[in-house]
């Protein structure tokens, strides 16, 4: 008999969120010797495991990696929720707030994890002044307070009999919810490289870092290549080859500066090198 919450590993990402992997299908042997029945007998040579998942990996040629797979609870803000569940090669199973009640957990501001400026044009986030924060952190305890009323009223409509599926609809965003994740590994490197970037929100940030952090040791060939040629890798556009900086926008311009700054850097350590 399996205990419900058994796990391999866990993490906690305060105030109330968690990423637990529940069991993992494979390993990088797997992922090597699916591809080997590709190229069986008559062809040229057998590669390393290694060799092959970096060869597999860079070629596009993912079928292999969808061999293996891995279970995944995760608990995180409703928001978050809502962003995991875009990722449709990913199969769900969610906490239900029609049959049991949803906990008084919301999520807050932590030291790890403070209140964000919106910054203009981008997404990403920059250093706030202490003065800013104690500001921001006033009008977010009135929002919190507030929260409190609702979810204590919450518990006052499911005490006087209103239907569970109905009395959540009152409930905050910063709620949490608990979803469990079944997917394989070329589902989970395609989500762990829009979501552990840095145009991502940092929270589902948190749990990508985690996820990755967590499967990792369990396919260290397949990560090992996803680091190099997914997430550490440089994609060029015909446009930035061709150096046709007049038919850019402003922020493929800059992007493109961007790309330009880690070349340059690139080639001055290769020089350096002899
Ligand atoms: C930084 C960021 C910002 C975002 N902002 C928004 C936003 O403002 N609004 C919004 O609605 N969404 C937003 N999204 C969600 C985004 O549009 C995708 O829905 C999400 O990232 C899932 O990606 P996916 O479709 O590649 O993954 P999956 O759904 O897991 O699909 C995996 C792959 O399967 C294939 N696939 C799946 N379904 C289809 C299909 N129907 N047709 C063809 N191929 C398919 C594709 O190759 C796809 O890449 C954002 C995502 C990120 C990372």
């Amino acid at each position: 008999m399996t205990t419900p919450n058994a796990c391999l590993s866990r993490e906690d990402i305060p105030p109330y969120g968690f990423v637990e992997l529940i069991s993992v299908n494979g390993n990088d042997a797997t992922i090597a010797n699916s591809a080997r029945t590709s190229y069986a007998d008559g062809t040229k040579k057998s590669s390393g495991d290694e060799t092959l998942i970096r060869y597999l990996l860079s070629h596009s040629h993912w079928t292999p990696f969808e061999m293996c797979s891995v279970l995944v609870r995760i608990r995180a803000p409703i928001p978050i929720v809502v962003q995991l569940l875009r990722h449709r090669s990913m199969s769900f199973n969610q906490e239900s707030a029609r049959y049991s009640i949803t906990k008084d957990e919301m999520w807050r501001p932590t030291e790890d994890n403070p209140l964000r400026r919106q910054s203009v044009g981008q997404t990403s986030t920059s250093e706030d002044s202490q003065q800013w924060l104690n500001e921001a952190m006033v009008l977010w305890n009135k929002s919190a307070e507030l929260n409190q009323m609702i979810y204590e009223n919450y518990i006052d409509m499911i005490e006087h009999g209103i239907a569970r599926e109905q009395a959540r609809f009152t409930l905050p965003q910063s709620m949490y919810s608990t979803i469990v994740i079944h997917c394989n590994i070329r589902s989970l490197l395609t989500f762990l490289s829009l979501r552990d970037d840095s145009h991502a929100q940092l929270e589902i940030q948190a749990i990508a870092k985690s996820m990755d952090a967590q499967i990792r040791p369990y396919f260290p060939f397949a990560f090992s290549a996803y680091n190099n040629y997914m997430k550490g890798g440089l994609v060029l556009s015909a446009t930035e080859l061709a150096g046709k900086v007049s038919n850019m926008s402003a922020r493929e311009k800059s992007e493109f500066e961007t790309k330009l700054s880690q070349l340059r850097k690139l080639v001055e350590r290769n020089d350096r090198q002899g």
